[in-house]
């Protein structure tokens, strides 16, 4: 592991800036307006959106359907899921659209091990020359390609992506990574899938310091015939980890698909964009649909 990637711990680091109030965009920058023109909730995986900037160091630079997020630092820059192969194209165009080298991103993180989210990581490994951190689980996805047997989807038909065949770092979900003086708590979020991770990170760029929490996809869905009751280790994981990221630090809540975080609402100022009660909410959503999903198994469903 680098010097720039080093584990920290996290304590007595968040605390040197004010909460900032909740605040709805008043007049969306162009950038905002142009990614919420060009965007619907709910759209394609693999259609390109403008990078922006989200709040201070954090860019939104994925498409219009799965997000990407690239936090800056002067010491090195860190990359938060591919999307699709065919995504991270878009990916690297909007890193590159927005000034930044890919080189320059030394750290990759993912939220999920399915195609949609980390399908274009051989590609951003190969154009960053950066390592992918993520869980035990996760790695023997992204080493082959293939989706997990212990995956609730493992039956859904999904397609194989180019598997990494560079370095992969397998996290403990304990400690903290950093680039530059930003710490990426890690935060295990299993369920969706068995190796699933969302990350917290506070970014003191201008204008204030906030906390983001991209909260993974706590979504209990499966192929046909798939049980969640059947597996209490992952049910309990999954239950943990929505109480996890309702008790983050959170002023912004991102999510690997921005529809779930009302993402293209916020930047047009429908909704706030700085929202302590957000990451309750997300995680609020998330255990009703599991209680729903357990209750109509128990019901035959
Ligand atoms: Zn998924």
């Amino acid at each position: 592991m680098s010097a720039r990637i080093a584990a920290l711990a996290l304590l007595g680091l968040l605390s040197a800036c004010a909460t900032p109030k909740p605040v709805a965009l008043a007049d969306p920058a162009p950038a905002q307006r142009a990614w919420a023109a060009a965007c619907e909730d709910n759209d394609e995986w693999d259609k390109p959106g403008a990078p922006l900037r989200i709040h201070g160091n954090t860019y939104y630079v994925g498409t219009c359907g799965i997000s990407s997020i690239l936090v800056v630092s002067p010491d090195g820059h860190a990359l938060i899921d591919s999307g699709t192969d065919k995504g991270a194209d878009i990916v690297l165009a909007n890193i590159k659209a927005l000034g930044f080298d890919p080189r320059d991103v030394k750290m990759l993180l993912m939220t999920h091990e399915h195609f949609d989210h980390v399908g274009g990581m051989a590609k951003l490994q190969a154009a960053t020359g950066a390592p992918i951190l993520t869980t035990a689980e996760a790695a023997i996805v992204l080493r082959t390609g293939l989706p997990g047997h212990d995956d609730p989807q493992s039956n859904s038909g999904h397609p194989s992506f180019p598997p990494v065949l560079g370095k992969i770092i397998e996290l403990d979900g304990v400690h903290d990574q950093l680039i530059g003086d930003t710490t990426f708590h890690p935060m295990r979020t299993p369920g969706h899938t068995p190796g699933a991770m969302s990350w917290s990170w506070r970014d003191c760029g201008e204008p204030t310091c906030v906390n983001f929490v991209y909260a993974d996809s706590l979504n209990p869905i499966s192929s046909d015939g798939y049980r969640f009751a059947d597996h209490p280790d992952l049910v309990a994981g999954m239950r943990a980890g929505i109480a996890k990221v309702a008790a983050a630090p959170c002023d912004i809540v991102l999510a690997p698909h921005p529809v779930a975080a009302a993402m293209r609402a916020r930047l047009l100022g429908d909704k706030p964009l700085i929202d302590q009660s957000g990451c309750r909410a997300y995680a609020a959503v998330a255990a009703g649909r599991l209680d729903k999903r357990l209750a109509d198994e128990a019901a035959g469903g």
